[in-house]
């Protein structure tokens, strides 16, 4: 979950809707590893027309990925965007 400062639209607060920790901000900044999910259900879906937003700490993300019976594609990233 994200919040963003009215004036200038500056993100101020992540908090991981897994375990409720907040993530480390610093100026606008995410300074820690984080799983941001955003989807928006069609037509198709049960859920058409809902956008679902959360964000997971890496403990979390962890998580998650185990209970996957295909483990996730990983690929080596050359340049990090932070
Ligand atoms: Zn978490």
């Amino acid at each position: 979950m994200r919040s963003w400062t009215k004036r200038r639209g500056m993100l101020s607060k992540v908090v991981c809707n897994g375990c409720g920790r907040e993530l480390k901000v610093e100026n606008g900044i995410l300074k820690e590893g984080c799983f941001e999910g955003k989807q928006v259900f069609g037509y198709f879906s049960s859920m058409d027309g809902q956008e679902h937003c959360f964000d997971l700490c890496e403990d979390c993300y962890q998580k998650m990925i185990a209970r996957f019976l295909i483990p996730v594609t990983k690929r080596e990233q050359t340049e990090l965007d932070g």
